[in-house]
């Protein structure tokens, strides 16, 4: 299926982090009829990221003494050996996911954009509806991430604002001073490289994320951004506004005005930044979902639909009980939970997903991720 039409076992739409991760499972079980398709290119949302922006999680090459590195999406691979940097920008990273791919002779063809997913009958295969033709396939898993899709609504005159993901370069906007709505890694994140670009920021939030405390990172900061936050802070070039929401941005003369909710206004003479995060590519296909929420959808314990049997969930949307998928360290041990599924389905062997198992790469047991941090 070289161009995008046909028919498989297997579509798993997106080659990002999570597709291109999942696949390599799927190769590693010996099955051959998938194909991943990506609308842009592998490592798409990477390659989009603004040029200063760096991972948070670090990367290093640890797999010889059987830890894979952070930001690895499968194993025997590690970012930090083939990039050799601790923190990848988006574009180095981008060029890991590529190797793999290349590595692993992945099945990917680009330029292809899944429009819509429908299937008759529960017995029948699925029909994706691409700009090139129709694809049909047994098992659908769907890889869309969700960095192509900003949050850009909540308050009256979002849309006069910057979304982050639409800035290729920090250094290349104008202005002295920007506002930033949203205190979490994104804003803190923009926050830093405007302070390194030598402007003024003032970040804006309704909590104070740079302030939490817990064992999970998915709720703090992490320490790389904590130490570069407090940095550009005692620089003079950073200012943090907890306890502050933003309820609207109007055009004011030339420049913009926020209004927080306690009727304070904070002028600005550029657009303000709004880093108020990402809905999930899910959407797209969110009647084949039921839905815990507005943003994640329901899964069983194998990171199926719960509604659609054959369709599953792999990336930073998944969510189980109260865990929060959201890093690659944390969705790629769900891969082979889901690959474990299909295979059976396939009547294909699973056994080497017991290698899997052995380096930390097969989690079913979510007992085990409790907050656990002594110290
Ligand atoms: C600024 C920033 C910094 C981050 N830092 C870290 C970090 O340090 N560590 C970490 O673990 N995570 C980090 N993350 C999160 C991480 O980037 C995501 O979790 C990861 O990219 C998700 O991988 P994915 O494959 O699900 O999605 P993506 O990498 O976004 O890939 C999705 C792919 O699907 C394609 N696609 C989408 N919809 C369709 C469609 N309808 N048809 C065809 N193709 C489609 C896209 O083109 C894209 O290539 C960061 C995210 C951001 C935005």
């Amino acid at each position: 299926m070289t161009n995008g039409t046909g028919s498989v076992d297997i579509v798993i739409v997106g080659a990002g982090a999570a597709g291109l991760g999942f696949g390599v499972t799927l190769r590693h079980l010996g099955i051959e009829n998938f194909a991943i398709l990506d609308r842009a290119a592998v490592g798409a949302s990477f390659l989009r990221w603004p040029r200063q922006t760096r991972f948070i999680t670090p990367s290093f090459a640890s797999n010889q003494f059987g830890q894979l590195d952070l930001n690895a999406v499968c194993l025997e691979t590690s970012p930090a050996y083939s990039i050799g940097v601790e923190h990848p920008t988006g574009k180095e990273y981008a060029a890991y996911l590529q190797a793999v791919a290349k590595h692993f002779e992945l099945p990917v063809t680009t330029g292809i954009d899944v429009l819509s997913i429908a299937r008759k009958a529960p017995h029948q295969r699925f029909r994706l509806e691409t700009n090139r033709g129709d694809i049909r396939a047994r098992f659908v898993v769907w890889a869309g991430g969700e960095m192509q899709y900003p949050r850009t609504c909540g308050f009256q005159g979002a849309e006069l604002c910057l979304h982050y993901s639409r800035v290729t370069s920090w250094d290349d906007l104008a202005g002295g001073e920007r506002c930033i709505i949203g205190g979490a890694e994104s804003g803190v994140d923009a926050a830093i490289a405007l302070a390194h670009a030598g402007r003024r920021a003032v970040v804006f939030d309704r909590e104070e994320p740079w302030n939490r405390k817990g064992s999970d990172p998915s709720q703090l900061l992490s320490p790389f951004s904590r130490a570069r936050l407090h940095s550009a802070v005692e620089s003079g070039r950073v200012t943090l506004c907890g306890g502050s929401v933003v309820t609207g941005v109007r055009r004011n003369g030339n420049g913009y005005q926020l209004a927080l909710e306690d009727g304070e206004v904070f002028d600005s003479a550029d657009e303000p930044i709004l880093a108020t995060g990402f809905v999930g590519s899910a959407s797209l296909v969110r009647t084949l979902f039921d839905w815990r929420d507005e943003d994640f959808p329901l899964l069983t314990e194998n990171d199926e639909s719960t509604v659609t049997r054959g369709l599953f969930l792999v990336g930073p949307q998944v969510r189980q009980g109260n865990l929060v998928f959201c890093f690659i360290y944390k969705f790629r041990q769900r891969f082979a939970v889901v690959a474990n599924q299909i295979a059976r389905r396939l009547r294909v062997s699973t056994d080497p997903l017991k290698w899997y198992r052995r380096h930390g790469m097969y989690l079913d047991d979510l007992s085990c991720c409790e907050d656990a941090c002594a110290c």
